[in-house]
């Protein structure tokens, strides 16, 4: 699988941030090489914060500063689901949603959170994780969510999956053109990270770690499956 054969790709995040953090290197890249690229966030990330705003102010500044990093990135769509942080489950009724908007969109390759990561996460990237999965499951069979169906939604077969946070990842993207880029777009989230962010260092070792398992100078990493 090549990059360049993402065509049309959703990035499905429990947070804003997640999507940065995770591939904003990717994303910058995919979009160069011609993708379209949205991104859904699935909670409104209101529990965000350690500061005294009220669980409405950090959500709304929340959302502007993922706009600010998808805009940093090229993100042709921002989309914001806005369940409660922290709360999600992989419920029939929230795969329903994820399953609509893959119909609705058409993507040929999903990214999103790695659900099987052991021992530590947060609950909200597992839900995302497992509820995206079966969505896209959801998304291709016809007999599922058949009101859909009757609505001209129609089935929708999505190529690739590619998971970020995996332990032991199989597929590495070259970020080396554009770590700056995605260095920036994390900056966008202040609430988070403070207005005196300086996490570069960080950033290049991580991606130095993945680049020696991927054969590149600095990589991303994620597990891609490939859907049959
Ligand atoms: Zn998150």
């Amino acid at each position: 699988m090549k990059n360049e054969e993402f065509k049309n790709i959703l990035i499905i995040m429990a947070h804003p941030d997640d999507a940065e953090l995770g591939s904003g290197g990717s994303i910058a890249r995919w979009i160069s090489e011609g993708a379209t690229v949205r991104t859904i966030i699935c909670t409104n990330g209101d529990k965000g914060t350690k500061e005294d705003y009220s669980t409405h102010e950090i959500a709304k500044i929340r959302e502007k500063e993922q706009l600010e990093a998808s805009a940093i990135l090229g993100v042709q769509e921002t989309l914001f689901l806005r369940n409660r942080d922290g709360e999600l489950e992989d419920s029939r009724a929230f795969r329903n949603q994820i399953a609509f908007l893959i119909r609705h969109f058409q993507p040929d390759t999903i990214v999103t959170h790695d659900p099987w990561r052991p021992h530590y996460q947060h609950p909200d990237h597992q839900a995302v994780g497992h509820a995206t999965f079966k969505g896209l499951i959801y998304a291709r069979d016809h007999h599922f969510l058949p009101e859909l169906t009757y609505a001209n939604i129609n089935a929708h077969h999505t190529d690739n999956i590619l998971y970020t946070g995996s332990t032991d990842p199989n597929f590495f993207v070259d970020i080396s053109e554009t770590i700056e880029t995605k260095i920036q777009s994390i900056k966008c989230h202040v609430s988070q990270i403070g207005e005196q962010y300086n996490a570069k260092e960080r950033h290049y070792k991580r991606a130095e770690e993945n680049g020696k398992k991927g054969g590149y100078k600095l990589a991303e990493a994620f597990t891609i499956k490939t859907m049959s």
